[in-house]
């Protein structure tokens, strides 16, 4: 291995005798320093421009000149001004100590020389040395901090006086000009044309300023610095003096941008952060407002990125977050839409977090150019990802708001970028979507639903109506379902179509489910304890709360709170229960059948009507979607299908409700076939408490009139 010696790691040995030469460079060696040497004075100025060593060894008696001698010469030159010298002098020759202390020597050496003695002195000196030099540095970097310079100038113009700071601020030669004219020549050409013109402005009118500029020191290094200047007036208010202060500020800059740059950077894939982008984006927008331009907005997001970040681990989906932010800077360099920031190194695509990307394209005609980008990105994208062993393929759904139509500022375009992502997500992924209003609009009620309703559930401000189902054959009714209500004071009376399905998706299904269970219950107990003869009280409950273990603790409760016998209480699920975890859900069967709370199907024949689900869950009744119901008078195929359900669930031992019977045909259509019980407006809309009172306690709902 080939090791470079440093300078202050060599040693010259100048004049020493064979034995003591020896013995000088076995302990210098030793301590891993390298010994070079020299017979005569020649020789060491030669060694001294060649090698530059760290420390030099004279031996007061050379040829032809004394070692004293030689060390003034070697003090007076630039190289070695500052170079320990030892000089070895003869034991009680103090004269020759005395001039060598004179010469500038660093140390006396007398003789007899021990080489380990040497060795130690050496590398002392080497050491301070060094200590010395870094001192140096750091007090010259200090300097250049604290380097404020003062000045002060006639307003009348005249000469400036500066303050002996200016040399080292300028790091110049002190014997150079000493004057703000020195300064100003070093700055740009503009810069210092807008300094000047801060002075013009402060002699006349007496504004004080401040300002920034840069300036070329004498080492051609570039430094940045701050100035800041106050008029002093006469007693008449007339401008006299201008003074102030010029300070190094190039520290204090570089710091700053290293704080930019870590502030600004998305630290896994080193493309530009949200931060970076907003920031940016708003930018934009402000110059494209100005020159009446388009600005288009992409906003990425990896299709499946979930399932390899789970399936893989997390370093699989860092290294496929970095490979796919390499894949979009290669092709996005080749569109002719979008702009590269050189300076900050930030390019136009950003990682807002996670596996979101998006991509300002700051000047752009029209949608087509917009729609060009994404997909040449989703070309770019489709190719597979090799990833450490794994090949990954993954898709990108991409939506796409423009400026200004789609949204006047930073956050409307991201929001609406975003809707429609998720509208190219729904569109089965893979795949760019515009943004359009109507979109917007639909998210704008679903977000302002998706709020009220958290109000809605603070308050309980839900109702419950109730639908009676009806046993044909006694015109009894043998049972309601609960059917929930809801009218918010802003946006109106809300269906559970649609306020139900938002619920499901942000949670909230489960206190307001079991707000429908507590209430429902309670209403059915109390029109037990009214005298009312036993009715089934049907609940709705979504797949999300079944599948949850609050459920059955909250039915335990109810029904011991409530005194509400469990085999009145029928839960309604759809098909969608049986997608969700198989086990939770028949842990949940079993135990609903355990404490005797029936299981209604509902919308029996909508989904995948699968009849294998009913033999290994058991349901207690099927509930005929209407829409067989409606067209079992319409269409023999759906009478022959209903015939077959309500055939097979006889064979299953299930018993049958048919809902959303309208009219009188579908009634007899339903009873010919065997259908005992039905639910719909031929009986009854969904009614209030107060109405089923009424109808409880003697009417009959309509249609049951006219069967019996
Ligand atoms: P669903 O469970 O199928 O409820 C029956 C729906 O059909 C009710 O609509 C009811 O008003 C309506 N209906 C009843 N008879 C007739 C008829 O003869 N013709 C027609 N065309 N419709 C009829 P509603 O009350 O608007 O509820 C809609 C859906 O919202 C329900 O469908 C159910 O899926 C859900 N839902 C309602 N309340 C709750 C609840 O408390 N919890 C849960 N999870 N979902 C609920
Ligand atoms: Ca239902
Ligand atoms: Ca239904």
């Amino acid at each position: 291995m080939r090791q470079v010696t440093k300078p202050e790691n060599r040693v010259l040995l100048a004049g020493l005798r064979p034995m003591e030469a020896d013995s000088a460079s076995a302990a210098l060696n030793a301590e891993g320093v390298r010994v070079d040497f020299a017979r005569n004075a020649q020789e060491v100025l030669e060694a001294v421009a060649e090698r530059r060593p760290g420390g030099i060894v004279l031996d007061d008696r050379l040829p032809g000149i004394s070692g004293s001698a030689l060390c003034q010469v070697l003090r007076r030159r630039p190289e070695t001004r500052q170079t320990p010298i030892l000089l070895l002098v003869a034991a009680g020759n103090e004269a020759a100590i005395r001039r060598a202390v004179d010469a500038g020597a660093s140390d006396l050496l007398r003789r007899p020389l021990h080489g380990r003695l040497l060795a130690r002195r050496i590398g002392t000196w080497v050491r301070l040395r060094q200590r010395e030099s870094e001192l140096a540095r750091s007090r010259d970097l200090m300097r250049r901090l604290a380097a404020v310079a003062s000045w002060e100038v006639d307003a009348a113009g005249g000469e400036f006086e500066v303050s002996d700071g200016l040399h080292d601020l300028l790091g110049a030669d002190p014997a150079g000009p000493n004057t703000i004219q020195a300064l100003l020549a070093r700055c740009p050409a503009d810069e210092s044309a807008r300094l000047r013109d801060h002075f013009q402005a402060a002699a006349e009118t007496g504004e004080s300023w401040s300002d920034e500029c840069r300036i070329e020191l004498e080492s051609g290094e570039l430094r940045y610095v701050s100035w800041e200047a106050e008029v002093l007036m006469d007693d008449h208010g007339l401008p006299t003096k201008i003074s102030g202060s010029v300070q190094d500020v190039t520290e204090r800059m570089q710091a700053a941008e290293q704080m930019r740059h870590l502030a600004y950077r998305d630290g896994l894939t080193g493309l530009a952060n949200r931060n970076a982008f907003m920031e940016r984006l708003s930018e934009t927008l402000a110059v494209a407002q100005r020159h009446d331009r388009n600005v288009g907005l992409l906003f990425l997001d990896l299709d499946n990125f979930k399932r390899v970040n789970d399936t893989l681990g997390h370093s699989i989906g860092d290294e496929l977050l970095c490979a796919v932010a390499v894949r979009l800077e290669m092709c996005l360099r080749q569109s002719d839409f979008v702009t590269w920031q050189t300076g900050t190194g930030l390019g136009p695509i950003s990682r807002l977090g996670g596996d979101e990307f998006t991509v300002v394209l700051a000047e752009i005609d029209g949608p087509s150019d917009a729609a060009s980008v994404a997909k040449r990105i989703l070309e770019a994208v489709q190719e597979p990802f090799s990833v450490g062993r794994h090949v990954l393929a993954v898709g990108v759904s991409i939506g796409i708001t423009l400026f200004p139509g789609d949204g006047g500022d930073v956050e409307s375009l991201l929001r609406n970028a975003d809707v429609a992502m998720y509208e190219a997500k729904e569109r089965g992924r893979n795949n760019y979507q515009f943004f359009s209003q109507s979109i917007g609009d639909a998210e704008v009620r679903r977000i302002a639903i998706e709020e009220r309703l958290r109000t809605a559930i603070d308050n309980e401000s839900f109702d419950l109506f109730y639908q009676p189902q009806v046993d044909i054959r006694s015109g009894r009714i043998h049972g309601v379902e609960a059917l929930i209500r809801w009218t918010d004071p802003d946006l109106g009376a809300i269906s559970p179509n649609e306020f139900i399905p938002i619920a499901e998706s942000c949670g909230l299904i489960v206190p307001i489910g079991e707000w429908v269970l507590r209430e429902a219950s309670a209403q059915a107990a109390s029109w037990l304890a009214q005298g009312h003869p036993p009715m089934h009280m049907a609940i709705n409950i979504s797949p999300s709360h079944f599948e949850n273990e609050i459920l059955l603790e909250s039915m335990g409760q109810v029904l011991f709170d409530t005194g509400l016998p469990p085999n009145q209480l029928v839960v309604e699920i759809t098909e969608n229960v049986f997608s969700a975890d198989c086990d939770a859900v028949q842990r949940t069967l079993r135990e609903l059948k355990r404490i005797g709370v029936q299981v209604a199907l509902d919308d029996f024949g909508t989904g995948y009507s699968s009849l294998s689900y009913l033999k290994r869950f058991p349901v207690d009744i099927l509930k005929i979607d209407r829409t067989f119901v409606r067209d079992v008078v319409l269409d023999s195929e759906s009478a022959a299908i209903t015939e077959g359900i309500v055939s097979m669930a006889r064979a299953l031992r299930l018993r049958i409700v048919a809902e959303g019977v309208e009219t009188e045909k579908q009634r007899a259509f339903l009873e010919g076939i065997g259908c005992e019980s039905m639910q719909g407006y031929l009986f009854s809309p969904p009614i209030s408490v107060l109405e089923m009172d009424d109808l409880l306690a003697g009417g009959t709902p309509q249609g049951l009139a006219r069967t019996s």
